[in-house]
């Protein structure tokens, strides 16, 4: 059976992170393209000014460029005040050497921003947050924004039915935009279980007065324990992340203590959170009448979650205005884009895998550092080893498309070649 939506349809949205105001702001605007006018509010508890944790959906803030694309077939632009850094170099730290990665043309945007009101400890003037700017732009375009959580969802007579404590509201459709951090509110009827997830660990430290603008650096080999360690620019401080299993408890000290970078000093500690990253998808992502989007639904594997988010609730909310809410349409036409994502990402573990395998066998290690050295000599088009990087590291390109780069002759030749030579012990 199908089931429109209809001028006057009321639609609920939980969860005003990214996802949630994507959603309202591709549905808002696919509407007005058929001349339908909804109902949507979007209930949003938290308050985005606030620093520190309580106001932030903790995430390091990179923002690939896909995104920044995406967002202008919007007709939305970030504005200047919440871009913090325009990034546009990687330093890879590996065996003492340091590999500059430069973006590689103009297109290609990155840029830092601050989820929430700043650094829990920072001082001055705090920074705009990135989520209350897109939350604004989507009431800007219509949505109206309820600041309350949504304690509980339940299906009455077909109609899913929003609990808070202030009201209970049934809605016509209902998106689940609840992140991957707190327990979605669905009963259990709807059958839906939240996607595997990996913690990770975040802090933030003044940025040092030597450091070179809009460089992100990176370290690898990292300890045991650490799968990837960053250090991102984002206008006075510089965020820490931490990706790894069983991550020990001072390890963002431990980590700036083995870097041991000039001007950082590891015992600031200007916030500190330990969110969760989604690895997989969800399961019962839909139904009738309601659909999940954002990392409570599925994600890219470890890179730019937002820029899924954006992609996959246009995915679901076109879904829903050309074809319908029930659970036939949301599996013909969303559930391919999300085994497309599911898809890319296994191509992303296998290109990881083939990472960590030449970071781990010393003499491989070094022979890929000198084909990257070596190749440097080549136009920036050329330097294949370069560019897979770049993308591993922003989130810029498809896992597939990266991993069949790092595959390739012109990538696979030079290392072998370096091999031989230090097997031969040639100079
Ligand atoms: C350490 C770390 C670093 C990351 N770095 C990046 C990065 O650099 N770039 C990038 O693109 N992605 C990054 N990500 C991923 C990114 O954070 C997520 O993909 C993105 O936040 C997903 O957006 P979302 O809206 O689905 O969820 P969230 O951002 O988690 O938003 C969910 C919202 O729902 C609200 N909510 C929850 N429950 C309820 C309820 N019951 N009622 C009402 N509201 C509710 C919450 O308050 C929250 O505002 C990172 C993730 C981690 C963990």
């Amino acid at each position: 059976m199908t089931i429109p939506l209809k001028t006057g349809s009321r639609v609920g949205i939980i969860g005003g992170g990214p996802a949630g105001s994507f959603a309202a702001l591709h549905l808002l605007h696919l509407a007005r393209q058929r001349g339908l006018k909804l109902r949507v509010q979007i209930y949003e508890p938290r308050d985005f000014s606030r620093p520190g944790p309580a106001g932030c959906n903790r995430c390091a803030g990179v923002l690939s460029s896909r995104l920044v694309r995406g967002l202008e077939t919007l007709g939305i632009s970030i504005p200047s005040e919440v871009i913090q850094t325009a990034i546009h170099a990687y330093a890879i730290h590996l065996d003492g050497e340091m590999i500059t990665l430069h973006q590689p043309d103009e297109s290609r945007k990155i840029l830092s921003i601050y989820r929430g009101g700043g650094p829990a400890h920072g001082s001055g003037d705090l920074p705009p947050s990135f989520d209350a700017f897109l939350l604004r732009q989507a009431c800007a375009r219509g949505a109206q924004h309820i600041p309350h959580r949504v304690h509980r969802v339940r299906l009455q007579n077909g109609l899913p039915v929003l609990y808070t404590r202030e009201a209970q509201t049934p809605v016509d459709f209902l998106v689940v935009a609840t992140g991957i951090n707190s327990r979605p509110p669905l009963e259990a009827s709807f059958g839906y279980r939240p996607p595997p997830c990996e913690q990770m660990m975040q802090d933030e430290v003044s940025l040092p007065a030597n450091w070179a603008s809009g460089e992100v650096h990176a370290w690898f080999p990292p300890p045991a324990w650490l799968t990837f360690g960053a250090l991102i620019p984002k206008g006075r401080y510089l965020n820490v992340s931490l990706l790894g299993k069983h991550i020990p408890r001072g390890g963002i000290r431990d980590f700036l203590d083995r870097i041991n970078l000039p001007g950082i000093d590891g015992r600031e500690r200007l916030c500190g959170c330990q969110p969760r990253i989604a690895t997989g998808p969800a399961k019962g992502y839909y139904g009738d009448r309601w659909v999940v989007v954002g990392d409570a639904a599925f994600s890219r594997l470890y890179k730019d979650g937002i820029g899924a988010a954006f992609y996959g609730a246009r995915v679901a909310m076109r879904t829903a205005i050309e074809q319908g809410i029930h659970r036939q349409a949301f599996h013909r036409f969303y559930r391919p884009h999300c085994r497309q994502v599911i898809r890319d990402n296994r191509y992303g573990r296998a290109l990881y895998a083939l990472w960590h395998l030449t970071l781990r066998i010393r003499p491989l290690r070094q022979a890929w550092l000198r084909a990257v050295l070596a190749e440097r000599r080549l136009p920036p088009q050329r330097r294949i080893h370069e560019r897979v990087l770049w993308g591993m590291l922003t989130g810029d390109e498809s896992y597939r498309s990266l991993l069949l780069q790092a595959l390739s002759p012109s990538a696979v030749f030079p290392v072998l070649k370096q091999f031989i030579t230090q097997k031969r012990g040639i100079p």
